[in-house]
């Protein structure tokens, strides 16, 4: 079984998740030579509360709570950084988005969604991504955008 599933589904210290991946991102911007600005950092943070994806309205509403100076517009190019530098993931079928925990390398990936709990989790199979390029390009058709996203139960919520 997948170990990052494991740990994401079940009980974890999860602080320790959050704070890894901000220090992740803070050297990994650095390194890059881009800026980790506060509200980046926040909407990071707020997407790493857990490993559950979360949308953009949910992180706005967050980010009301506190200082009024977050406009949507301000939210969505914070969500855009995120993305570009592949410190987030969206996962389509949600409209929501979810922390990655190996921004460094550049990847396509796979995600299980659990309907339960809502946690999601990150798989990287290689060879799921080209037997789905092969199937298509057997229809003539060439693959831009690659995302497969599938539900169930995770470990944890299918034990119960
Ligand atoms: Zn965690
Ligand atoms: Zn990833
Ligand atoms: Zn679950």
């Amino acid at each position: 079984m997948n170990k990052s599933a494991i740990r994401a589904t079940a009980p974890h210290d999860h602080t320790h998740c959050q704070s890894e991946a901000l220090s992740r991102a803070e050297s990994l911007c650095e390194e890059r030579g881009v800026r980790l600005t506060p509200i980046r950092r926040k909407v990071l943070e707020l997407i790493w509360n857990s490993h559950r994806p979360v949308g953009a309205y949910a992180i706005l509403d967050h980010l009301r709570e506190g200082d009024r100076g977050a406009a949507p517009p301000t939210v969505y190019r914070a969500l855009d950084f995120l993305l570009e530098n592949g410190l987030i993931h969206k996962l389509e079928s949600l409209n929501a988005f979810i922390g990655c925990d190996h921004p460094e390398d550049r990847h396509v990936s796979q995600f299980l969604i659990c309907t339960k709990c809502g946690a999601a989790v990150e798989i990287q199979d290689p060879a799921i991504a080209n037997a789905v390029k092969k199937s298509a390009g057997s229809a003539g058709f060439t693959v831009g955008r690659l995302t497969i996203e599938l539900q169930g139960l995770c470990p944890n919520c299918s034990k119960a």
